[in-house]
């Protein structure tokens, strides 16, 4: 029989990463199973950039992202490396509700904001041109996590506390079997108490029966870079650059200053095609730049919108209405699932493995996992990032 783990983890993406850096601080010994080579491009939690804030549309991420800004400190000072820039967050809608209603819940917690219309945007943030028509709040808390960073500091800091990764090792097979759970890779096999499933767009594959309970589908996203042709200052170190997101006419875009490539700014469309992860598309359909294309010529008038300079690809693993599945697998709790992140995880992967590290450690469910986020919630099927209220909502 082979030798009992405390626990396997399969994926070695953040989330993975994060789940393995707190369960091996809180003194288990995690092994983590990752089927590509350290560093590798083909899921979610690859390039240098993501958004971070606190702006979202519904309560239950604030406590979370609370615990998010303090875990990732932490890391900072337990890696010595800087993991965020807090060079503030705007988000530009065309609902004023949705603004509005967003600015309830940031009040609610203490948040510092502030609300802007039409051409204050332009005066507080002259990389812009919106009119009296869009609706802006301004986050300063948000802006910049860097993505590559994280991913090595929870890896380095994770091995530092007894966690062993093991690139190149696909799973294939999860089983109950007695005392144990046995997963399968290849002609390796391994037997642990507890087994976590962190596989983003994989999530159907390494589990078929998640579908009786959560409906997930990974889906190819188009990351689409434009060169700043004008005014580069104002996109540099000393520019006020804010990261934004973009509500328009039900449509989700977003920005963030050149982090990736130099003088680029990234700006996409939140949706993409679904997709089995296993074979991506070698190209996007237009519209992943088409529209992004059009907001640009709109409103970014440094930017050249003529095509984007760079287009990189990444998955997203939706589910129904945009929020998290996280919790126990329903026939065996042994198994702990932390998936369907949605396009918006990155910036509370910190948290989020944390709570896997509770739920192995068996805290129970109602504890640990936000009622929005567990896998048995009942779900309306929407798709958000900001969270946004639909336009023409009252106020
Ligand atoms: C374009 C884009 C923009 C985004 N922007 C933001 C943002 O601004 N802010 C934010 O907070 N979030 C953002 N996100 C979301 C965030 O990046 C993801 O939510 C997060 O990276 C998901 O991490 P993960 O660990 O669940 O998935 P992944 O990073 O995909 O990790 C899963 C891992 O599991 C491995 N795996 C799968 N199957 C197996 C198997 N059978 N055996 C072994 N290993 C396996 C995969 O190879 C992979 O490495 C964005 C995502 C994308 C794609």
């Amino acid at each position: 029989m082979a030798e009992l783990l405390d626990v396997v983890v399969v994926g070695g993406g953040i989330m993975g990463s994060c789940s393995a850096y707190h369960m091996a601080k809180a003194g288990l010994k995690p092994t983590v199973l990752e089927q590509f080579s350290e560093g590798h491009s083909r899921g979610s939690s690859h390039g240098q950039s993501r958004i971070i804030r606190y702006a979202h549309g519904d309560a239950t991420y604030l406590p979370i992202m609370k615990e998010s800004y303090e875990l990732w400190e932490e890391l900072e000072r337990a890696s010595g490396k800087t993991l965020l820039k807090k060079c503030g967050l705007l988000w530009v809608s065309s609902s004023e509700a949705s603004v509005r209603s967003c600015s309830r819940i940031l009040e609610k917690f203490g948040i510092e904001h502030h609300l802007l219309r039409g051409e204050q945007i332009q005066e507080e943030f002259p990389q812009f041109r919106y009119g009296d028509k869009w609706f802006g709040l301004v986050d300063p808390e948000g802006g910049v996590v860097y993505a590559d960073r994280c991913l090595k500091a929870a890896h380095k800091e994770a091995i530092e506390h007894g966690a062993e990764f093991r690139f190149g090792e696909k799973v294939t097979k999860i089983e109950s079997r007695g005392d144990r759970v046995v997963v399968v890779a290849g002609e390796a096999i391994y037997e642990a108490r507890n087994v976590v499933v962190t596989v983003g767009g994989w999530l159907n594959e390494v589990l078929p029966g998640i579908k009786d309970v959560v409906d997930v589908q990974a889906e190819q996203i188009g990351v689409m870079y434009w060169k700043v042709a004008r005014n580069a200052e104002l996109y540099g170190p000393t520019g006020n650059c804010p990261t934004v997101a973009v509500e328009e006419a039900g449509k989700i875009m977003y920005m963030l200053p050149p982090v990736d490539y130099s003088n680029q700014i990234k700006f996409c469309y939140h949706a993409g095609e679904p997709i089995d992860p296993n074979r991506p598309l070698a190209e996007m359909p237009a519209y992943a730049h088409q529209i992004p294309l059009e907001h640009i010529s709109n409103h970014l008038p440094d930017i050249d919108a003529s095509k984007p300079s760079t287009i990189d690809r990444c998955l997203y693993t939706m589910t129904k209405d945009s929020h998290y599945a996280i919790g126990r697998y329903p026939s065996d709790a042994r198994i702990v699932v932390a998936g369907g992140f949605s396009g918006s995880g990155f910036k509370l992967a910190i948290t989020v493995g944390r709570i896997v590290k509770d739920l192995v450690k068996g805290v129970e469910e109602s504890h640990t996992v936000p009622e929005l986020f567990r896998i048995t919630r009942k779900r309306v099927e929407q798709r958000c990032m900001v969270g946004g209220v639909p336009e023409g909502a009252t106020l």
